[in-house]
């Protein structure tokens, strides 16, 4: 058995933001059949602290960064938890980022250097008499993990993973916090953890961690890149030799068009007009005989949407229709609320998980038109509903989908759409060629049983990380 303590500042189904709760909630799971047992660290935020089941004060500590904590070790939903209990940093209402003015909590660095002091404790100094070999830190929650390390005299005894699952959140603090973070002033240069005059959490950890990885292949070289390393692509070119990129599976349980709760269930693609007939009806979407796309998405730049209303007019035309699920920019909210006035397009500003997969069971298409995406989890839903992916070729969309260019329609392995650039103008082409293939029964059945046939699950991935971390082990 290899053990690992996995630190996330989410995971699901306790806590969730994004894709990386999924991963962080998937992962104990499948690693199990790795032969690796990982036990996951969080904070105690109300909802976890809610949800804990047989929960265990293991250790007490009477002054962490400005208060006193205890952790407990506990079960919940299945996983194996060790829990920060500290209510000066995680007992507070609404979202685990954000205030209620929207803006980052101002002590977000406090927050989480706090976890990543207690993950590099629970290494050195064990928890309860149990040790882990490796600790995988999750983005910039967990960057100082090496730095502590190092500072307890762990470093080189136990390893570090840190996985990049988005690079543009980097966790800045300002130069002042170096004593109140407890990091090494002798450290706060270009080669340590300084970006450009402030402490970066992520550069921490990018310098720091033996081993790197991100949740794509395409989006391990990305990184490397200008044009997405968001300043950071010096970096990672450095640490090249410790990159790798593994993508993310899906939780084949959770999303399983056989057996999913929230759907009428079926086997194959034919099953899904009963849904798409209960999706309208919901949405208050008229009959049509164009494609019902579907999105759901935090509403960011990120993830291109905007690109997708310029575009929408000519879906549009070919009477295809929208249903979107989303919150986040307000900007955005209000623009898809405006265009959900034409009769074909439903817009739900919010976060609904039974929405999510009645959308996703009931579409013919999801539109993933991002402009980065380190691996992206809705196009592979997608693919296993038969829920045909119209995506941009960038980071994991382009590792996932295979575009129905000629020759991969002709040799009859396609299972989406991909566009390039990411431009409203290729946008507008994929739908386009959407249009066309849905208007061709042959093509289109043949793409939605190839979707439903590619693996989507976390085998080979699970894989990746067990030899990952035995080679980590192995070395200590
Ligand atoms: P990111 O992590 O950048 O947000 P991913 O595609 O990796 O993007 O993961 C997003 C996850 O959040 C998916 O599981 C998706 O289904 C879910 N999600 C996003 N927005 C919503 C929403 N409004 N309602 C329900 N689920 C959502």
């Amino acid at each position: 058995m290899t053990e690992v303590l996995s630190v996330t500042s989410e995971c699901a189904p306790l806590v969730k933001t994004g894709g990386l709760a999924d991963v962080a909630g998937a992962l104990p799971g499948a690693l199990k059949a790795e032969g690796v047992k990982m036990r996951t660290l969080l904070p105690g935020y109300p909802a976890v602290m809610k949800a804990l089941e047989d929960p265990r004060v293991v250790s007490t500590q009477a002054g962490l960064f400005g208060g006193p904590a205890r952790i407990i070790a506990a079960t919940a939903a299945g996983l194996d938890l060790v829990v920060l209990d500290a209510p000066h940093l995680y007992d507070r209402p609404g979202s685990i980022y954000l205030g209620p003015d929207g803006r980052d909590w101002p002590d977000n660095p406090e927050r989480f250097a706090a976890l990543s002091w207690v993950a590099a404790q629970i290494a050195v100094e064990g928890l309860g008499g149990w040790q882990p070999q490796v600790l995988h830190g999750h983005d910039w929650q967990a960057g100082f993990v090496p730095e502590y390390l190092h500072a307890m005299g762990g470093t080189g005894r136990i390893g570090t993973v840190l996985t990049i699952h988005n690079i543009a959140f980097h966790g800045l603090a300002d130069a002042g916090k170096l004593r109140t973070l407890k990091l090494n002033p002798n450290r706060f240069n270009p080669d340590g953890f300084e970006f450009w005059g402030r402490i970066s959490a992520l550069k921490a950890g990018l310098m720091g961690a033996d081993r790197l990885t991100t949740v794509s292949p395409t989006y391990a070289g990305e990184l490397m890149t200008d044009a997405f390393g968001m300043g950071l692509d010096g970096v990672m070119r450095k640490r090249r030799a410790d990159l790798t990129g593994i993508i993310n599976g899906i939780d084949e349980d959770v999303w399983n068009p056989e057996t999913d709760p929230a759907i009428t269930p079926y086997k194959d693609a034919h099953g899904k007009a009963k849904n798409r007939a209960a999706l309208r009806a919901e949405l208050g979407l008229p009959e049509a005989t164009g494609p019902l796309c579907c999105v759901v998405s935090r509403l960011t730049e990120q993830k291109g949407l905007d690109l997708l209303l310029q575009a929408l007019p000519t879906l549009l035309a070919r009477d295809g229709q929208l249903a979107l699920l989303g919150s986040g920019d307000g900007g955005l909210e209000q623009a898809f609320r405006a265009a959900a006035r034409d009769a074909g397009v439903a817009v739900r500003i919010g976060y609904d998980e039974a929405l999510s997969h009645r959308m996703i069971a009931g579409a013919d298409a999801i539109l993933v038109p991002s402009r980065f995406e380190p691996c992206g989890l809705t196009q592979l839903y997608g693919l296993r509903y038969g829920t045909i992916p119209v995506v941009a070729l960038t980071g994991g969309l382009a590792d996932t989908v295979i575009n129905a260019s000629p020759a991969a329609l002709a040799m009859g392995v396609a299972t989406g759409i991909q566009f390039h650039p990411v431009t409203a103008d290729a946008l507008t082409g994929a739908l386009t060629q959407l249009c066309d293939l849905f208007a061709q029964p042959a093509a289109w059945d043949m793409m939605q049983r190839n979707a439903m046939r590619q693996p989507v699950g976390w085998g080979p991935s699970a894989g990746a990380y067990g030899a990952l971390y035995r080679g980590l082990a192995a070395r200590s």
